[in-house]
């Protein structure tokens, strides 16, 4: 043959999440610790790579690094199902709570991972937007969730991109309205410190999830986990894909998990360059800055692709632009860097934004001078 048959139809509105990688100088584009991992885990991860039997498949369920994760949550290991970064925990909850027939329900602007792994699977979504400041129409989800036909909800908590919290008396009233799956996503948990576990014994139908690859420097290992009532862990290894996590990513993960105090002094360094971040945005004329619980802050700004373009371009500075995303018109999201990074970046966008009122405001003069002429022209 020489063609091949087209995919399913319902991929045709679907783009690729990511098709390139992005470099720059400082990379503050997506919610990464600036910092690799310290020196001595490093050493230690080295030292036993060689113990690894690459030739061997990995033990499919991460049993050890499950009972850390089980122990550190005053749970059971039946509770705690480890995954190829939070982003695979989100498709099994989807595959085996969603697919065609069942409904999701989405609060945008929030992770676009739940949206996107809906539609893929066939799965109905529902959106309810968050209003002007972001925060969760209650009311609506509520009064959605009590018709009953809602079958998984996704709550980023913090919200990505948007960095507030919703208020755990919402969350409560959700749990207690609904049976639904309802996956309260802390990616953000090491920054924010809030989290829903305290809830979990009274509420079956609540699953949260967390990742190495934020405060614990493991974004490139891909490894996440969630905390779940055993059957709907049962459920969802159904699903997934059984050597998933590989060795390799499990030692590194395993290791992190055991030395994780290591990371608070880099995490108490961050949240101190979120608040200079925050300061400084805050500080320039045009700019809207929007409270953050996570090491993120989105930000409003004037041609915002414009700013991001000449951040990339000028500067090697890179963020994420969500100016296209609807309810984010003229958004920016920055990633807290090391203070360096925050200063370069700050800096930077001083810059870009005084040249662009300096330009502005010529645009201004040569349009008057163009009047000027036409009128004494007229005249
Ligand atoms: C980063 C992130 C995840 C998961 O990332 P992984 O790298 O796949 O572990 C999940 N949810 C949100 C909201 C995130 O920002």
């Amino acid at each position: 043959m020489d063609r091949v048959r087209p995919s399913r139809p319902d991929l045709a509105d679907l783009a690729p999440y990511t098709s390139k990688e992005m470099r720059a100088e400082v990379m503050l584009a997506s919610n990464e610790n600036p910092r690799n991992l310290p020196g001595e885990l490093l050493d230690k991860l080295a030292d036993r790579v060689r113990d690894i039997e690459f030739n061997r498949y990995p033990d499919p369920m991460s049993s050890h690094l499950r009972s850390l994760i089980a122990e550190a949550n005053g749970l059971d290991a039946s509770n705690v199902l480890v995954g190829n970064g939070g982003d695979e925990l989100i498709l099994d909850c989807i595959l085996a709570w969603g697919g065609p027939g069942r409904t999701v329900l989405d609060l945008p602007p929030t992770f676009v991972m739940y949206g996107i792994d809906a539609h893929m699977t066939g799965t109905e979504v529902v959106r309810i937007p968050r209003d002007e400041e972001f925060r969760v129409d209650g009311e609506a989800v509520l009064a959605r969730l009590a018709e009953g036909d809602i079958d998984i909800v996704f709550i980023s908590n913090p919200n990505n991109p948007t960095g507030d919290i919703s208020p755990e008396t919402l969350l409560i009233d959700i749990l207690n309205t609904t049976d639904a799956l309802v996956v309260v996503d802390e990616a953000y948990f090491e920054f924010s410190r809030h989290t829903m576990r305290p809830h979990m014994d009274r509420h079956p139908n609540l699953v949260i999830l967390r990742t190495f690859s934020k405060a614990f420097s493991l974004a490139s290992m891909r490894a996440g986990y969630l905390l779940a009532h055993a059957d709907v862990v049962a459920e969802l290894t159904k699903v997934r894909q059984p050597y998933s996590v590989n060795r390799f990513t499990q030692l590194a993960a395993s290791l992190v998990f055991r030395e994780r105090v290591v990371f608070e002094a880099t995490i108490h360094e961050l949240l101190r360059n979120r608040d200079v971040l925050v300061t400084g945005l805050s500080a320039m004329p045009g700019v809207t800055c929007y409270h953050s619980e996570a090491n993120f802050v989105l930000f409003r700004v004037p041609q915002a692709s414009a700013v991001w373009r000449d951040l990339l371009h000028d500067h090697s500075i890179l963020v994420r632009d969500f100016s296209r995303t609807p309810g984010l018109e003229d958004c920016l999201r920055v990633t807290v860097g090391t203070e360096e990074e925050v200063r370069r970046f700050l800096a930077a966008l001083d810059e870009i934004l005084a040249s662009k009122r300096a330009s502005d405001i010529m645009g201004v003069s040569a349009t008057a001078a163009r009047h000027e002429k036409k009128g004494a022209g007229d005249a």
